[in-house]
């Protein structure tokens, strides 16, 4: 990085390096190489694209001088939030909460988007910057550059770059794995199947696709684009999401050709982050129906591998009533199949999800702690379980309590799945 260039109004530093590594810190830590905005009144940063994707106020307006909002490549915008600190991170094991303008599950967090200063800054960031280069004449040519790129991706251009993310990939994500939260979400998204197999009823990230998969051909044929489309802010990712909802059954030769078709086509061994980190869902009938062979290929591959899977509930009165086509019986296959891979696979974490709701038969709850404790001989660091709320934008305290007894009973890392998209 140069020395910043100091403006009347504002300081701007160029391609800052921020950490290589995703850690879990109480304070904010931001990783990758990005370009910081500072003035009296706010931070922007911007990528190596000259997109905004971060801001915050300054001062006393400003709800935490720890909060921030993050811009995402589906253009939407989250807003982390200390959460006051209080069982943040025990509930979803980081120290920020992410809010979010659409509907989501999450039990925790208020409004922030209808506080002006935060809607404020989404709305004025472009205009802002717009004034501060009225004062940057005599700014160096690489700043005059970064401006006239950054101001080049106004608000409509974001929101039409979204759009050609979503057509490359075959439409919006509607949810993220759980497990994405180890790279603060930021990953590139690779469709190798679409739809999934079971359509449960109560689901409601579901589409109506059968499930099916895509060619070699038509994955290289997405990654290319997906290459032009991140240009040159790829060297900031080195993460990977293989959509859509069950990739897991996409089956090990196409898993794998997508997993090294990305990693060379987007340069990941190249990335100012750390570590590679796959991340795609399962379920419980792909799960068992895998082949050891992949496991055994995915651990010569570089990088983490994260497969969550969808299994809602161990009790077959609960799944009958939430619409999921599987039995029991199949849950605790597919949990004891999770475990086994877990105990011998260091690169390979599986995890998975339950659901939480109210009035759900008595025995949904025994029936996971019989999985998550009796069954468990010691706790494990890995393998965590998620707790997924059914019901969206409605946080509640008796979810919530729910929640930790569950936690403080399980052998296994146990958090709070919040549904986010992409
Ligand atoms: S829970 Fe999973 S398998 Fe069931 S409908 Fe939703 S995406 Fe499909």
């Amino acid at each position: 990085m140069n020395a910043p260039f100091l403006a009347e109004n504002c300081q701007i530093a160029l391609e800052k390096k921020g950490s290589p590594n995703y850690s879990k810190l109480s304070f904010p830590i931001h990783c990758g190489v990005f370009t910081e905005v500072t003035s009296n009144s706010f931070v922007l940063h911007f990528n190596l694209s000259g997109e905004i994707i971060r801001a915050k106020g300054k001062g006393e307006e400003w709800g935490h001088p720890h909060e921030w909002l993050k811009r995402t490549m589906g253009n939407d915008w989250v807003y982390y939030s200390t959460g006051g600190y209080t069982g943040v991170f025990e509930a979803i094991g980081e120290y920020y909460l992410p809010n979010f303008a659409y509907p989501s599950n999450n039990l925790l967090g208020g409004h922030p988007f209808s506080e002006k200063t935060i809607s404020g800054l989404i709305n004025s960031w472009h205009r802002i910057l717009t004034e501060l280069s009225d004062d940057a004449d005599d700014a160096p040519e690489a700043v005059r550059r970064f401006l006239t790129d950054a101001l080049a991706n106004t608000p409509a251009c974001l929101a039409e770059k979204a759009k050609k993310l979503q057509a490359i990939i075959g439409g919006r994500i509607s949810v993220l794995p759980p497990d994405a939260r180890h790279v603060d979400y930021n990953l590139i998204p690779l469709t190798i199947a679409r739809g999934c197999l079971h359509k449960c009823r109560f689901c409601k990230v579901k589409n109506a696709i059968p499930f099916g998969t895509k060619t070699p051909a038509e994955i290289a044929d997405q990654i290319g684009k997906l290459k032009n489309l991140y240009g040159a802010d790829l060297p900031n990712y080195n993460a990977l999401f293989l959509g859509e909802h069950d990739a897991l059954q996409a089956g090990g030769d196409l898993i794998c050709f997508s997993i090294q078709e990305a990693y060379r086509e987007f340069g990941f061994a190249q990335s100012h982050i750390a570590e590679h980190k796959t991340f795609l869902f399962g379920s419980a009938t792909s799960l068992v129906n895998t082949p050891e062979q992949l496991f055994i290929d995915l651990e010569k591959l570089p990088g983490m591998y994260y497969i969550n899977i969808g299994l809602e509930s161990a009790d077959q009165e609960t799944l009958d009533k939430l619409g999921k086509p599987i039995s029991a019986g199949l849950v605790e296959e597919a949990f004891a199949r999770m475990q086994d891979i877990n105990d011998r696979y260091g690169s390979i974490e599986v995890t998975a999800n339950f659901i939480m709701d109210e009035d759900l038969p008595a025995n949904h709850y025994p029936a996971i702690l019989e999985l998550i404790r009796e069954k468990q001989v010691h706790s494990k660091p890995k393998g965590s379980i998620y707790f997924s709320p059914l019901t969206f934008n409605q946080p509640s305290r008796a979810r919530l309590f729910e929640f930790n007894r569950l936690k403080v009973l399980s052998r296994l890392p146990t958090f709070l799945y919040i549904i986010q998209r992409l």
